[in-house]
């Protein structure tokens, strides 16, 4: 992949930093649900993030954990699911539509992390040619699609071998002649290799997240990981963007607490995109701003406008900030 090929509406641009509404835009409607996304494009952010999973019959739907968690699902019976569910990957997609995602249970842990989450019932989890559907309305015709596809090489089970994880989400992308409008990123870098083989031309996203004192997920990117797919960082020199760049990235997406001023310089003149996850405290906020990078995945979309309009900045060509 030559980054030059990437999309214009998907690279940073001198005053203009990409915003990308996580899972829609979690802080304020439940995640990766249909409703999240409409609000998302209807404020003027152009992106979305998005996770996928497969259902036992193979079609791509979006949800995060690989089994619905009990926090945020409720059963046919609309009661609250005692435990989480079983894995998505064992459900049919009918089965799935009995479930309720329209709202957090209160009490829990998942629920106090966004205290101004909308709750809504009647929620289904949306199938990926629904959101397609979507961005193809004339009036979002400038959005754009930043789809994770979920993989753990510790737990195979969890989704289908690499090729069936992968086809059944290009042939919606083909289906809908959206290719140019999608970036597909995961923090398995063997689905990654696999996009490389079965559709060279759509952009990739490496994410990664780096070693720490208390990890909250897995750490994928240290030598010897199964996550980076056979590929070295002592062969680059410890250098992650160089990993990236070799193993023909178009961007680069960091944990924002791991990324450095030095580090994102190297990515930049090698030509990487590099959008930073999760950003949700306007002070976070404000300090990747000022760093400089291309794009912020951020829980809270309209929060990351008025940080990027208060420093005069924007996310858009067809925003200009106001003057003071
Ligand atoms: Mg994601």
């Amino acid at each position: 992949m030559n980054t030059s090929a990437l999309p214009i509406q998907m690279r940073g641009a001198p005053d203009i930093i990409r915003l990308h509404g996580h899972r829609g835009a979690r802080g304020v409607l439940p995640e990766n649900t249909l409703i999240g996304f409409r609000n998302t494009f209807e404020i003027g952010v152009r992106a979305v993030e998005i996770d996928i999973m497969i259902t036992a019959d193979g079609v791509p739907v979006l949800t995060h954990n690989p089994s619905l968690m009990a926090a945020a699902t409720r059963g046919p019976d609309g009661r609250w699911l005692e435990r989480d569910s079983k894995p998505v990957v064992q459900m049919s997609h009918d089965e799935l539509q009995q479930f309720d995602v329209g709202g957090l249970r209160d009490g829990t842990a998942y629920a106090a992390r966004y205290p101004d989450q909308a709750f809504l019932s009647g929620i289904k989890i949306p199938d990926l040619a629904q959101l397609v559907n979507m961005v193809l309305e004339p009036e979002f015709a400038d959005v754009w699609l930043n789809i994770e596809i979920k993989s753990n090489p510790d737990h195979p089970d969890e989704a289908p071998t690499l090729p069936r994880l992968v086809a059944p989400v290009l042939a919606v992308i083909n289906a809908a002649g959206i290719a140019d409008r999608v970036l597909l990123q995961s923090f398995d870098w063997r689905v990654l290799t696999e996009i490389a083989r079965q559709a060279p031309h759509i952009p990739r996203s490496y994410l990664t997240y780096e070693t720490r004192k208390h990890p909250t997920m897995a750490v994928n990117v240290i030598d010897g990981s199964p996550w980076m797919d056979g590929a070295s960082l002592a062969a680059h020199n410890g250098s992650i963007p160089q990993v990236v760049s070799n193993l023909g990235g178009a961007v680069w997406s960091p944990y924002f607490k791991d990324i450095t001023a030095k580090a994102l310089a190297e990515a930049q003149a090698l030509g990487l995109v590099v959008n930073v996850w999760t950003v949700n405290e306007r002070a976070d906020i404000n300090r990747m701003i000022d760093l400089g990078v291309d794009g912020i995945i951020t829980d809270y979309p309209a929060r990351a406008q008025r940080c990027l309009l208060a420093k005069g900045l924007s996310w858009h060509e067809d925003v200009t900030p106001m003057p003071r």
